[in-house]
């Protein structure tokens, strides 16, 4: 069914406390963490607690958790105080487009110059 946990997800597992993450902000829809790789002074991922495999298909099945998602998206960013500076919000999506991890996550960037285009 539609948003399910998946037995073999990294972050459906970090949603259930079984895989830990240093967790900045939580709704009872949303997770935001902590990247383990930080690409920037703030990098902060933002999922749905939901299981949806990307963003496309995250705002398709289940548009009000899609805004939940950005909506703690911009929260990060102002708790991280990166809103003033500017920030990124990025959903790779598919592998061809760096996309890792196949459950919906915003990445959060700030605290750094972003150049345009990414790579
Ligand atoms: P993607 O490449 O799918 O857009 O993003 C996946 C992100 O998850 C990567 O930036 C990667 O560093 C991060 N990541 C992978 N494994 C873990 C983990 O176990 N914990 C945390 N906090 N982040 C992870």
């Amino acid at each position: 069914m539609a948003g399910e946990p998946q037995a073999d997800c990294l972050f459906c597992k970090i949603v259930a406390g079984s895989v830990p993450a240093t967790v900045v902000r939580e709704t009872e829809t949303t997770v935001a963490f902590r990247d383990i790789n930080p690409q920037a002074p703030t990098h902060v991922l933002v999922i749905p607690k939901a299981h949806y495999p990307d963003a496309a298909t995250l705002a398709a099945r289940a548009p009000q958790l899609a805004a939940d998602v950005l909506r703690e998206a911009g929260e990060v960013a102002t708790e991280d105080k990166v809103d003033g500076s500017g920030y990124r919000i990025v959903f790779n999506t598919g592998a061809g487009a760096g996309q890792t991890v196949f459950h919906a996550h915003a990445h959060v960037l700030g605290g750094r110059g972003l150049e345009w285009p990414p790579g």
